[in-house]
């Protein structure tokens, strides 16, 4: 059961011109060369306890942006949000690095509407089950789907978020807010260590490898939490809850229970899954910011175990 729009309208909308492929690259790319220059770098290199307090607040404002606000709210309607909560969500969301919200919100339905067959945009088992279809099938899922030209029709799996004034301006600017979640640790590590050197270390750590991180924590979701783990609950796809990713994808690598309930609010629902963005879901809620979670009912959770 998914939000997703159906009809007649076709898959694709408009292929990525050159210049937005080579930009893709770039920012798809460049992150990911810091995050491996960043390891030996760790030892001859400027890492100061400021770099570490600032990659690590952005790591977290980012990633809830996407798991809450991207996910949960935009994709899967978990809970409502009051309009400032919602535009918080949009613009923390996109400090993430992975597309506006329209183009990860309709990736991410078509996702669930094909999951694992033909039109999944991202399913690593597109290729086959022999040793080098899946080792294809996991490079396609984790990051190779990214590089294709093709997008998301909007107008079939986004149309409400077509519809949403407000949506649509943080969406539009999604370079700006971009250009904010790498400029911002920078001008924060200058500002607090009053030097050049400290903005060009926070620009590295808290600006590229978070980003390249967070990337890394998210694409694994589609191409680990899509085979490998344990599979408690029944879905029509391969989605599984895969445990050690937990605490850095927020709660998001119990994919396995997520593929069985969409719209739930909580993706760890069985005793001791830890699910952080579910537990900032219900602060929100506290704080009177969210309304009508779909919080997990034990009738709903055991209809979907997997028998036996
Ligand atoms: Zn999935
Ligand atoms: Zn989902």
């Amino acid at each position: 059961m998914t939000t997703t729009a159906t009809g007649p309208q076709p898959l694709l909308g408009d292929r990525r011109s050159l210049a937005q492929q080579l930009t893709l690259k770039v920012f798809l790319l460049v992150p990911f060369a810091a995050l491996i220059a960043a390891v030996p770098l760790v030892w001859g290199w400027g890492l100061t306890w400021l770099d570490v307090i600032l990659t690590a607040v952005l790591y977290v404002v980012a990633t809830l942006g996407v798991t809450v606000g991207y996910h949960r709210y935009f994709t899967h309607g978990a809970f409502k949000a009051n309009r400032a909560l919602r535009v918080a969500l949009g613009i923390a969301g996109s400090f993430a690095v992975q597309g506006s919200i329209i183009f990860w919100v309709a990736s991410h339905r078509r996702h669930h509407a094909y999951a694992d067959r033909d039109g999944d945009p991202h399913s690593p088992w597109l290729f086959g089950t022999s040793p080098t279809a899946l080792l294809r099938g996991f490079w396609h899922a984790h990051m190779g789907w990214m590089f294709s030209r093709d997008v998301t029709n909007y107008q079939r799996f986004a149309p409400d978020l077509l519809r949403d004034k407000d949506i649509r301006v943080v969406s539009r600017y999604f370079g700006v807010w971009t250009a904010g979640s790498l400029v911002l640790p920078a001008v924060l590590g200058g500002l607090i260590s009053w030097s050049w050197w400290g903005a060009l270390t926070a620009f590295f750590w808290a600006g590229l490898v978070r980003i390249a991180a967070l990337h890394h924590v998210t694409w694994s979701v589609n191409s680990i939490c899509h085979m490998v783990g344990s599979r408690p609950f029944a879905s029509r796809d391969k989605a599984a809850n895969f445990w050690p990713l937990a605490i850095l994808s927020m709660g998001e690598s119990w994919h396995n229970s997520h593929h069985a309930d969409p719209t739930c609010a909580r993706h760890g629902v069985l005793r001791g899954q830890i699910d952080i963005a579910a537990r900032t879901i219900w602060v929100f809620e506290r704080f009177g910011w969210a309304k009508d979670v779909r919080w997990p009912t034990p009738e709903r959770l055991a209809r979907r175990r997997v028998a036996g």
